[in-house]
């Protein structure tokens, strides 16, 4: 006899198969451990906190900062933190869900765990496919969401793994022709500059989420939050559990705050890598490379691109194969290095190609 939930016996294990290799360009991670600058602001602040206790003065702290950081004048009772923007995602899938024939929209392909949490949390996952140029028509997108088991319409700004951002005029014409709620996902914020945070209070029904993951540097500390009015975030924490996210990364959340031109800095410096990772390989006959506003790009070499997916993968470069996605067999992404990883994975490039 099946223990669980039926509707688990068909879904798998939600697992990144990722090898590990000595050069990671896979996971769009930073290339920055901010754990050498933070060590000691880190410690200082930690030195005021009770471990011993559920409830910290840092958590108000962290808000503060963190409405103070998103701008446009942001209530203290419109941000909910937790682990990681994936964790923000599942707690949002599980807030919509009214009967097992629910379902989220999203744009295909874009970030591939909206799945895998949707079904986590019994909530539906249907797609609606990007156009060669990656990007979408907003009356086909909302006729696709006006199904009535539809609950809630993700765009992922800029997008994973395109890396484009679409029009913003896109995105408002589909927020104002429609009831349900909108989720923005900006995980990539800092590397586009552009939001949809200032929108929030034309537009009631926007919901938007970010990490620290990328220009913050730390995936590995596992902080998110999103933002939205007060009824929303109301809503949603209802489902959140008590004390979801540990003082430790609170702490280290609100240090990084205090500090973040460092940080900032850093994403201007990745962007600019990025733009010199483009043109590099924009000049390499045969290698096809789109813009990006993220850190990372989407490339193509045509039918050989997997072989050097494992070429690169011999000579310890992990890059992430796109060839599950119909609109992007025979692509790769690859997150934007330290000079050096760019300079050896350009070098590769080069020696496959004139093998
Ligand atoms: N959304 C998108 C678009 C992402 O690419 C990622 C991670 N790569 C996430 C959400 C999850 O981010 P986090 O590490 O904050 O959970």
């Amino acid at each position: 006899m099946y223990l669980f939930r039926k509707d688990l016996q068909e879904k798998e294990p939600v697992q990144v198969e990722i090898p590990h290799k000595r050069v990671m360009m896979s996971l769009n991670e930073s290339t920055l451990n901010p754990l050498g600058l933070m060590k000691g602001p880190f410690l200082n602040n930690l030195s005021k906190i009770a471990l011993n206790r559920y409830f910290s003065d840092i958590t108000a702290d962290l808000r503060e900062k963190l409405c103070q950081y998103t701008g446009n004048e942001i209530g203290e009772d419109q941000i909910l933190m937790g682990n990681g923007a994936d964790q923000m995602l599942y707690y949002i899938f599980l807030a919509m869900r009214n009967s097992g024939d629910d379902f989220a929209l999203s744009l295909a392909p874009s970030y591939f765990d909206y799945q895998s949490y949707c079904s986590a949390v019994g909530l539906g996952f249907k797609t609606h496919e990007l156009d060669d140029d990656f990007d979408f028509s907003p009356d086909a997108y909302l006729e696709a969401s006006k199904d009535r088991n539809c609950r809630l319409i993700i765009i992922c700004y800029p997008n994973n793994p395109t890396g484009n951002l679409f029009d913003e005029e896109k995105i408002i014409e589909v927020v104002e022709n429609t009831n349900l709620p909108v989720l923005i996902d900006e995980t990539y914020y800092e590397f586009s500059n552009k939001t949809f945070i200032d929108r929030l209070k034309k537009y009631p029904n926007l919901i938007i989420v970010r990490s620290f993951s990328k220009s913050f540097s730390v995936a590995g500390l596992r902080f998110g939050y999103m933002v939205s009015t007060p009824e929303n975030i109301r809503e949603i924490s209802k489902v959140f559990t008590a004390f979801n996210l540990s003082i430790l990364i609170q702490t280290f959340a609100l240090t990084l705050l205090e500090h973040r031109d460092k940080f900032l800095n850093h994403t201007k410096n990745v962007v600019k890598s990025r733009n010199k990772l483009f043109n590099r390989l924009s000049a390499i006959e045969n290698v096809t490379v789109y813009s990006s506003d993220t850190n990372f790009l989407i490339f193509t070499i045509g039918e050989k691109t997997l072989e050097l997916h494992d070429y690169l993968s011999a000579h310890d470069i992990s890059v992430r194969s796109m060839h599950k996605l119909p609109l992007l067999a025979n692509h790769l992404r690859v997150s934007v290095g330290t000079e050096g990883d760019n300079d050896l994975f350009v070098k590769l490039i080069e020696e496959f190609l004139n093998k």
